[in-house]
Parts: structure tokens; sequence; C-alpha cells
């Protein structure tokens, strides 16, 4: 049974990189797949957001929020001295992560 709130997976680390929205992840793995430094696994329960395994080995780089399908999902967190901006290739929106 997955729970219903935002779940961080911080794996030992005090400020987890990654912040996954259990009411909004469909557990598709895109984030997973698109890791340019594969710190996420599959979450073994279906449909449940993966799980990071390496949250100290996040590049910031942002590749798993804009390929994510489903917005708000996935939150990239950053020290403010380390936000970057981004744009959506499709919409052109600009977000910080
Ligand atoms: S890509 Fe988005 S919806 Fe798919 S598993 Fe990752 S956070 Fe969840």
């Amino acid at each position: 049974m997955i729970e219903k709130k935002a779940v961080a997976h911080s794996q030992g680390t005090d400020m987890p990189p990654l912040v996954f929205d259990v009411d909004l992840c469909i557990g598709c793995n895109i984030c997973v797949h698109i890791c340019q430094v594969d710190i996420l696994v599959p979450n073994p329960e279906e449909g449940a957001p993966p799980i990071v395994l390496y949250p100290g080995e996040c590049w910031y780089d942002g590749s798993c929020v804009s390929a994510c399908p489903i917005p708000g999902a996935i939150t990239l967190t950053a020290m403010a001295g380390k936000r970057v901006r981004f744009k959506r290739k499709d919409s052109g929106e600009e977000f910080f992560t």
C-alpha cells in the first residue's frame, strides 16, 4: 500500500536531492533511466516512486525533473546558492531546481 503524502527518500543525508509526490508519481521509472549517474532504482512496489540509493552522488542536473511526464511528481532540491534555471523544451516554461 502506497502512503499518500509527499515523501523524501533521503537514505542517510540531511538534505535529500529528490522529493517525490506519491499522489502524482505513477512509478513509470523514466527518471530512473534518464539519470546520468544512476542514483535511482525502481521501487519494488509497482506504481511507487523510485528509491534514491545514492543521494550523495546526485549531480543536480535536473534531467529527472525534465524527463518526468507528470509535473510536480519529482522535485529536485538544492541549496539556494546552487539553484539552476532550466527551460522546458516543449513549452519553454522556465523553472528552478
Ligand atoms: S518519471 Fe516522474 S512519474 Fe515517472 S517514476 Fe519518476 S517521478 Fe514518478
